[in-house]
């Protein structure tokens, strides 16, 4: 059994982007496992060959008052039920929003170990995107630019050992 890792955020921060940049497919529909609902997906990600990892990738949540409890948020639960570690993309260009607060709030309800990836930060100035987005208060917090295939070393070096 791999390890598994969870990709949860907002809609459009580029969970699907970073998905196929760790499990280097082109198609983030790839990879289902058999009984598995569609809305999540899986991979095997082998960029660190002698550690693969199965990634999930989720579909957005809304960071609304529902949380992790609504109904369109099921699918991500179970995602992060199923992960040992769960990743946080948030956009370096939307910066911290309050619905990543209260993303953030539920995922720390998991237990689980968090890493946050700051998506996006192509073009921008790292020090201060990252200097934001410090206020979540989360060790683990990398710099990504998955449009670039930018930072999987970073957030792989985060998620081991497990
Ligand atoms: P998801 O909804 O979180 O799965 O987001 P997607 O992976 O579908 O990406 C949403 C949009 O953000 C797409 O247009 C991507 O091309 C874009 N995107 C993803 N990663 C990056 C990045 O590192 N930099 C930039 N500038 N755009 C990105
Ligand atoms: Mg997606």
């Amino acid at each position: 059994m791999l390890p598994v890792i969870a990709l949860v955020g907002r809609p459009n921060v580029g969970k699907s982007t970073l998905f196929n940049v760790l499990t280097r497919s082109r198609d983030a529909l790839v990879a289902d496992l058999p009984g598995v609902t569609r809305d999540r997906h899986y991979g095997v990600c082998r960029l660190d060959a002698a550690r693969p990892l199965m990634v999930i990738d989720t579909g957005g949540l809304s960071g609304s008052e529902d949380g992790l409890d609504g109904l369109s948020a099921r699918q991500v639960r179970l995602a992060i039920e199923e992960s040992q570690v769960v990743v946080f993309v948030v956009d370096a260009r939307d910066g911290l929003l309050p619905q990543d607060r209260t993303i953030i709030s539920e995922l720390r309800r998991s237990g689980k170990p968090l890493i946050v990836g700051v998506n996006k930060t192509d073009g921008l100035d790292l020090d201060t995107v990252m200097a934001e987005f410090s206020a979540f208060g989360v060790a683990a917090t990398v710099p990504l630019a998955a449009a670039h295939g930018r930072g999987s070393d970073l957030l792989l070096a985060d998620v081991f050992p497990l």
